[in-house]
């Protein structure tokens, strides 16, 4: 018997540092480990014992006798990883004991966000003794995107946030929210009452196609759609009276916006979400979604654990053009495309075009269609009502740091904002997650990214390169409570989770951590 890391997995890496055998793979460090799609387990080494389950932050680890029927292929998903990579025996990682230096009693971080990123730097740093860290998020709540752009039928990802609250929840972790940092608080201001701030504010803005058309109504971000499904932005309404929308893109997020519009009613009716977001989505006409991209099947962003759940799906039919998926042979994403073409349609249809290049979208006062560029120099115009924009995010300039904007990130060595002229490091200034890598990986990836900042940081400290704060924790509490009239503390915080978890769990809601059904 084995056990298997499942599709869920969102590369956190916890697992890797229990696991007696080291039998699980790619390990932070390993050459694909910031690439791969998940991580795996090898059959032929794991013992069997268990010590990797209770460490899954989104409890994405089975053993196989466990396995439900839908994630019943991620075992040979597991086995097939080591085919070509034989495990090479490895000592488990040694354990990171990190320490303030002997001749600083203390320190004190101010983390801007309360994304992944904010959350991992949050937990490295506060399971230091004598460091104590104030998170600062611009929104009335925490968590970025696990809260705002996880799919809400992703229940098991979002679990996540449970042990990101209990990091909120450290005595030696303050938060505020509604606090946008380079508006109502400058980042010198921060560095008043801090030793260093650490931006890790991720990429809050989303790419654009840069086409004609773009602008008009019924065309939106993946993004903000995904903020609608999880009842976080209500400031757009998406129009589903039509019967085929466009998703232009093809990594995750576009499958994850294509699923959504897809699920049957049933489906629906025991998601997690919003009375009027269920209502919307039932009452949908949309009854094609076309998932563009412009490579290639073995260029797609997507995962091949997120195809097979949509391949999956009951009440949707998967499909593909024949002449669009050639690609080298081994493609499992390919030979899955290839095997559902010319099935009989069952439900809606998810229609997955490949070597599209969007060209123009059309429509008088609001989108008709998209017309695509395509390999062999000829166009093509599909009609549709929804555009929907999934081709990734961007990171946003900030008053009082540098910015790259070719890159839309701050510019970095291991975590160290530098100077875009000098290449040398800004004292006190760090960055991590998206806003220091670009918007790549998952959850869990920034993780090792949050490490290497924190080590940078205390580096520093111990070379005494970092200036000792003027004002006191009290004093900052102060001071943003003079300039922010909506703030919202911990304790306000706390009050207002605990009351919705109530709310929530009266209304027969999932949300505990325990693993919802599949
Ligand atoms: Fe390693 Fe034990 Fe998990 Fe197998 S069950 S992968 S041996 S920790």
């Amino acid at each position: 018997m084995t056990f298997v890391i499942t599709r869920g997995c969102c590369n956190d890496a916890s697992c890797v540092a229990v696991c007696p055998v080291q039998c699980i793979r790619p390990r932070p460090g390993d050459p694909d480990f910031t690439s791969t799609e998940q991580l795996y387990i090898d059959p032929a080494t794991c013992i069997d014992c268990g010590a990797c389950v209770p460490e899954c932050p989104i409890e994405a680890i089975y053993s196989e006798w466990d396995l439900p029927e839908h994630l019943a292929i991620d075992g040979e998903i597991n086995t097939a990883y080591f085919v070509d990579r034989p495990v090479v025996p490895a000592a488990p990682p040694s354990p990171v004991r990190r320490a303030l230096p002997g001749s600083q009693p203390a320190l004190r971080v101010a983390i801007v966000g309360s994304g992944p990123s904010a959350c991992y730097a949050a937990s490295i740093l506060s399971d230091v003794k004598g460091v104590s860290v104030t998170m600062l998020e611009r929104t009335a709540a925490p968590f970025g995107l696990v809260k705002s752009g996880v799919a809400p039928d992703h229940a098991m990802t979002k679990t996540v946030a449970d042990r990101f609250t209990r990091i909120l929840l450290r005595p030696r972790v303050a938060t505020y929210f509604n606090v946008e940092i380079g508006r109502e608080v400058s980042v010198e201001e921060l560095l008043d009452f801090h030793h260093a701030v650490l931006w890790a504010g991720g990429a809050p803005d989303d790419r654009k196609l840069g086409i004609e058309g773009e602008d008009l109504v019924g065309v939106h971000a993946a993004r903000s759609f995904m903020a609608w499904c999880n009842g976080v932005d209500t400031t757009e309404s998406f129009d589903l009276r039509g019967e085929r929308a466009i998703v232009i893109g093809n990594g995750n997020v576009a499958l994850d916006v294509a699923r959504l519009l897809s699920r049957p009613s049933p489906d629906l009716a025991v998601l997690d979400i919003d009375e009027h977001v269920r209502a919307a989505l039932t009452e949908s006409r949309v009854r094609e979604v076309v998932v563009v991209g412009r490579s290639g099947v073995d260029h797609a962003a997507f995962t091949f654990g997120e195809l097979a759940s949509l391949d999956q799906m009951p009440g949707a039919t998967v499909t593909a053009t024949a002449v669009e998926l050639e690609a080298p042979t081994g493609n499992r994403k390919r030979e899955l495309l290839l095997g559902a073409i010319g099935r009989d349609v069952v439900g809606s249809v998810i229609r997955f075009r490949f070597g599209l290049r969007p060209l123009a979208i059309e429509g008088a006062g609001r989108v008709e269609a998209v017309v695509f560029a395509k390999s062999d120099g000829t166009t093509e115009r599909i009609p549709a009502s929804l555009v929907l924009r999934a081709i990734g995010h961007r990171g946003a300039s900030v008053a009082g740091l540098p910015f790259d904007d070719a890159t839309g990130t701050l510019p970095s060595h291991a975590g160290r904002v530098t100077d875009p002229t000098s290449a040398e490091a800004i004292p006190g200034l760090y960055c991590s997650g998206w806003i220091k890598r670009g918007p790549r990986g998952t959850i869990g990836t920034n993780k090792s990214d949050a490490e290497e900042t924190v080590d940078s940081i205390l580096e520093d400290l111990a070379a005494g390169r970092l200036r000792a704060p003027a004002g006191s924790p009290e004093d900052f509490g102060a001071l943003l409570g003079d300039r922010v009239s909506t703030l919202i503390d911990k304790q306000a915080w706390i009050r207002a989770d605990r009351a919705e978890r109530r709310s929530r769990n009266s209304a027969g809601v999932f949300v505990t951590a325990s693993r919802p059904a599949p």
